[in-house]
This record gives structure tokens, C-alpha cells and sequence, in this order.
């Protein structure tokens, strides 16, 4: 199972089965139903579009409903090829395990493992898998089956009372009741070998082999292909690549390695390919072939038993606050996280969080310190996330980051995989509830002059004014900035109407939210504090009234020409 289940429930009865099934996959997430269930991870809006959406993205999924509702569900995407995610209708109470869907993904597995946790027997349904007690196509981890159309008619000869032979190491076998016999025709062979397929032979490849490579190149690839197939080895049994950590950010290691479909692992190579392996595999023989050695384990290979893998840091914007304006990315890449460092509100606002993630809550004002912390762990091979509220970009981390790699030296950073993945910032949440403020040219400030001089942002407030910008401001005023909005406002005055439309969105987007349009003539700072966000319009902003009797404002999208 490589993506963590989605486990979806519909109301609160179900919550507390839910949380056990949880405990199984530490990865997993509580779905409910929006308005109907608290306590979830993340909720949705409608059950069919859900499912799907979760099916076509190859998340297993574990449905707290009838069987019959799931399957409704899916129905329409079932006649499409392509790989299956495991599907399993669980009772609300816990009291059935249905594997519906995904015998490939290893959905009895599932079934079995959520069983277990809930103390009952599932509903396996599978022929060969009740007949042998495994499922023969869908071999443990480290094992890859080589062809499964050869797989099913393999089964479907033994289902029909042939014989096998087991050759090579296959410790899941033992206690599978299999039709054994030492003059059988059929055999199953485990190894890493590569061998011509062969309709009497069921094919498991043991991921045993790793490729070590001292350099990089367009012809990385071709050459791991050729000195596996020289030594007569399947690419199927490959467990890892393993590289130089000097090459951790080279492209093409990470293209071969994704061709492969294998991870990629890092070392230091003080003295050489081959002692680094035999360090890591002390079992394993080695085969040297030009510039690759490739080890040759007795036994499937734990990959994070190989060197390391590269550090990841993400950047990331959670939006304003609401779970639904957060970017799926960003979803994503919290549930990957096993460092989260931002400031405590933000951080608090990314939660709920696992046990095993570590967060890191820091001040506000120590941008530059926890930047630096971020490489250190990342630089360790660490998955770390910084969270920014909004978008990072914006008056937030992503420059703080890109300004701590900048000035350090240290290659271990500069090879670091550094991704900004955006959020829906202040400004653009706060005029979508407002109408299309921001609907023409916008001049987006910070009013903070703790980074930056008094006499710049008023300099610049005078000329985005005189320029007619739409301007939004960000952290308009604070307790140690008292006087700095009014002289702002008194700029602007200069240049625009009393009637020019503000909108002020305070906690947008955040439990008690509030929404006002004022005029500029009407503005006093008292109307603003440092959770909100100003919108200023330009001489072609205005408003008209909506039904529920506020306001809607906007600026439309032409401007007048002169004269
Ligand atoms: N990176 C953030 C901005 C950080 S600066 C973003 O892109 O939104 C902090 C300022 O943003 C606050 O002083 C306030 O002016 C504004 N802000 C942030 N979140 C807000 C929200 N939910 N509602 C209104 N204003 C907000």
C-alpha cells in the first residue's frame, strides 16, 4: 500500500470505529460528512464525488456504509482500466470488514489487518485466496509478481487441481495451503534473476538488488538497464538505486530512478561504490560493471537500511484558514511531513497532527532562525514543512527560506528538495467575499516598517495613490505600530474621493469572520487591528447593494481613457 487510506464516514455514529480503524494506518484520514460530523480530519461535501475523486487518485478507501452505497458509488468508473485502489465497506459499528474492490492493492490484507483491530473475521471472498490462504498475485512486500495475465491463469490451472513446486526462498509460502508436490509441473519461482516467461512458471522477483552509481549523466539509464541485463538480473528485483550524496540533486538520477519505479538512496563515497555497499548489505555479493556495482542481497532489501534518502522542505501556505480554501498540495504534503516548524497559531491551524510528527512552534519574529532550523533537519533527510498562513510568498517564509539558502554555503542545504507551494492569499480571500475589488491593477503593501523605512512605504503609498491602484494592505497596524496607518490614510486622501469604497475583512476565512465596507471618508484606523486585511479602491471602485442587504463592491475590468 503506498498511499494512505481515506477512511469516510457520514455521521457521528461512526466516528469512534473510525478512530480504531485509524490507529491501523497512523497515514490515514478521517473524512466526514460537512455539518453532520466533527472530529474529522477534513470534510466533504458530497458523498458519490468524494469516493470518486479518492478512487481515480488511487487512494485506498475504507467506507463506513452499506457495501451497496459504495458500490452505486463507483459503479460508473469500474468498466475503466487501469490500477485499482483497495475499496472496503466496513459496518458503522465495527461489527463486518467487506473487501469489495483491489485484490492487487492487497485489500484483503486490509480487510484481514482492520479485522484484527476490530476484533472480527472479514469477509474474504476470493477463490484462490480462501483455497491457499494468500493471494498468490499479490506477493508481501519486497516481492513483485513479473506478469499477472500469466499470474491469473496460473491460479485458475491450480484452482483446477494442478500441482506446484516452490523453487527459491518464499517465506509467505509456508504456512499457504498450496497443492505441494516435488514432480509437479508447475513451479513457482522466486529470485532475481531475469528468465524468459514461461506459462508452467509463476514469476515472483525478489527486490534484492541494489545499483550503486558513482556519476550521473543522459546515459544513466541505459547503463543501469545494460549492467543489470550483463549480469543476467531482472530490473524488476531492483530494490533501490544508491548514489554518491554529492548527486543528490542531479535530474537525471531522478529520472532513471522513476523509469525504474524505484527509490533513490544517498551516501557519502569516501572510499568507493563498493565498499559503501558492503557496508549497508554485508550479506550481499557485489558485481562490478563499469562504473556500477550491483549488490545482490540473499533477501529482499530494506531500503531505509541503504544510505539515506534526500531531505525534503516545503514551503506552504495554508490560506486564510479554512480548511476548504487549502490547496490539495498542501494537504498532501502536511500528511508527509515529519517536521513542522512555523509560528504557533499557523501551526496549530495545519493540525490535527500524528504522534510521530515532530512541530517546532516558534516565535513570530524568529523568521530567519527557524529557516536555518529548516535546513538542518531537511540537510538530515528529514521531510520538514514550514507553514505561512495565506500564501508564503507573501510578506511570509518562502523569501525568509530562500534568503537562508542563499547565504549558507553548506552544499548539504543547497541539495536539499525545496518546493513553495502556494496558498489563497489574505488579499484575494477577502475580496472574493467583497465581490472584485481587485478586479483591475492592485498595489499589494505591507505597512509594517519593521523590515523595511517609515520613508519608503510612504513614498510608495504617494505614487500607488497618484498611479490610481486598487491597494491592499497587509499588517496595516499593530500595538507597536499605532500611528502608521492614520498617516497612510491620509495619504491616499490626497489622491481619492471621500466615497472611495475600503472593504475590511477581519479573520477571514477563521471562526467570526467579519466583513465591512466603508467609505475613506468614514476610515479611522480604530476600525482596524493586525488580523485584518484593507482594500482601498481606485476612482472606478464601486458598490451596489445585494439582496441580503450588504454590499457587494468591485472594480470593473476597463479603465477611462483620458480626455
Ligand atoms: N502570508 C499571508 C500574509 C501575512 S502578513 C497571506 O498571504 O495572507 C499578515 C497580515 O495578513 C495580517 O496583518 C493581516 O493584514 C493579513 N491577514 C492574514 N490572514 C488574514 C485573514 N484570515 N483575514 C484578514 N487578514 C488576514
Amino acid at each position: 500500500m503506498h498511499e494512505a487510506p481515506a477512511i469516510i464516514i457520514l455521521g457521528p455514529g461512526s466516528l469512534t470505529t473510525a478512530q480504531r480503524i485509524q490507529q491501523c494506518y497512523p497515514a490515514s484520514t478521517i473524512h466526514g460528512l460537512n455539518g453532520r460530523v466533527e472530529g474529522a480530519d477534513a470534510y466533504y461535501q458530497a458523498f458519490g464525488d468524494t469516493l470518486r475523486a479518492l478512487y481515480q487518485q488511487g487512494r485506498p478507501i475504507i467506507a463506513l456504509c452499506a457495501a451497496g452505497i459504495v458500490i452505486r458509488s463507483l459503479a460508473s468508473l469500474l468498466g475503466e482500466k487501469g490500477e485499482e485502489p483497495a475499496v472496503l465497506a466496513v459496518a458503522e459499528d465495527g461489527s463486518a470488514v467487506v473487501p469489495l474492490l483491489g485484490g492487487l492493492s492487497g485489500v484483503n490484507v486490509m480487510a484481514r489487518e482492520i479485522g484484527e483491530a476490530l476484533g472480527v473475521a472479514a469477509a474474504i471472498t476470493t477463490s484462490g485466496e480462501l483455497r491457499f490462504g494468500t493471494c498468490l498475485l499479490n506477493p508481501p512486500e519486497g516481492y513483485a509478481l513479473a506478469d499477472l495475465d500469466q499470474g491469473k491463469r496460473f491460479v485458475s490451472d491450480l484452482l483446477a487441481g494442478e500441482a506446484v513446486r516452490i523453487e527459491g526462498d518464499a517465506p509467505w509460502l509456508q504456512q499457504a495451503q498450496l497443492p505441494a508436490s516435488d514432480s509437479a509441473q508447475r513451479t513457482i519461482h522466486v529470485g532475481c534473476d531475469a528468465r524468459p516467461s514461461h506459462r508452467d512458471e509463476l514469476l515472483i522477483h525478489r527486490r534484492s538488488l541494489v545499483v550503486a552509481v558513482a556519476d550521473a549523466g543522459p546515459e544513466l539509464l541505459a547503463q543501469v538497464r545494460s549492467a543489470l541485463r550483463d549480469a543476467g538480473l531482472a530490473e524488476q528485483a531492483l530494490a533501490c538505486l544508491l548514489a554518491d550524496e554529492a548527486l543528490m540533486a542531479e535530474p537525471s538520477l531522478h529520472e532513471a530512478a522513476a523509469a525504474l519505479g524505484v527509490g533513490l538512496r544517498f551516501a557519502p563515497v569516501p572510499c568507493g561504490l563498493a565498499s559503501m555497499l558492503a557496508e549497508s548489505l554485508p550479506e550481499a555479493t557485489l558485481v562490478e560493471q563499469a562504473g556500477i556495482v550491483i549488490a545482490v542481497a540473499p533477501s529482499p532489501v530494506d531500503v531505509t537500511q541503504v544510505g539515506r534518502r534526500r531531505g525534503r522542505l516545503a514551503v506552504i501556505g495554508l490560506g486564510p484558514g479554512a480548511a476548504d480554501l487549502m490547496v490539495p498540495a498542501v494537504k498532501a504534503e502536511l500528511a508527509r511531513a515529519e517536521d513542522v516548524l512555523g509560528y504557533e497559531t499557523y501551526v496549530r491551524m495545519a493540525g490535527p497532527f500524528r504522534d510521530d510528527q515532530v512541530l517546532h512552534c516558534t516565535d513570530n519574529r524568529e523568521e530567519m532562525q527557524r529557516a536555518r532550523h529548516a535546513f538542518e533537519l531537511a540537510a538530515q533527510g528529514r521531510s520538514v514543512v514550514v507553514v505561512s498562513s495565506g500564501d508564503p510568498g507573501v510578506f511570509a517564509m518562502a523569501a525568509a527560506v530562500l534568503e537562508a539558502l542563499h547565504g549558507s554555503d553548506d552544499p548539504a542545504w543547497h541539495r536539499v528538495d525545496l518546493e513553495i507551494l502556494p496558498g489563497v492569499s489574505a488579499s484575494l480571500a477577502t475580496a472574493a467575499q467583497a465581490g472584485a475589488p481587485l478586479g483591475h491593477d492592485f498595489c499589494v503593501m505591507s505597512l509594517s516598517d519593521n523590515l523595511k523605512p517609515w520613508s519608503v512605504i510612504e513614498h510608495r503609498l504617494d505614487l500607488a495613490a497618484q498611479a490610481d491602484l486598487v491597494l491592499a494592505f497587509y499588517n496595516p497596524i499593530s500595538r507597536s505600530r499605532p500611528w502608521q496607518l492614520g498617516r497612510a490614510i491620509e495619504i491616499v486622501r490626497q489622491h481619492r474621493g471621500g466615497s472611495t469604497p475600503v472593504v475590511l475583512g477581519r479573520d477571514i476565512g477563521r471562526p467570526g469572520q467579519t466583513l465591512k465596507v466603508v467609505s475613506l471618508a468614514e476610515l479611522v484606523p480604530e476600525m482596524v487591528d493586525m488580523r485584518t486585511m484593507v482594500l482601498l479602491g481606485s476612482s472606478t471602485t464601486c458598490q451596489f447593494p445585494r439582496a441580503d442587504g450588504t454590499q457587494w463592491v468591485y472594480t470593473p475590468r476597463w479603465y477611462p481613457t483620458a480626455g
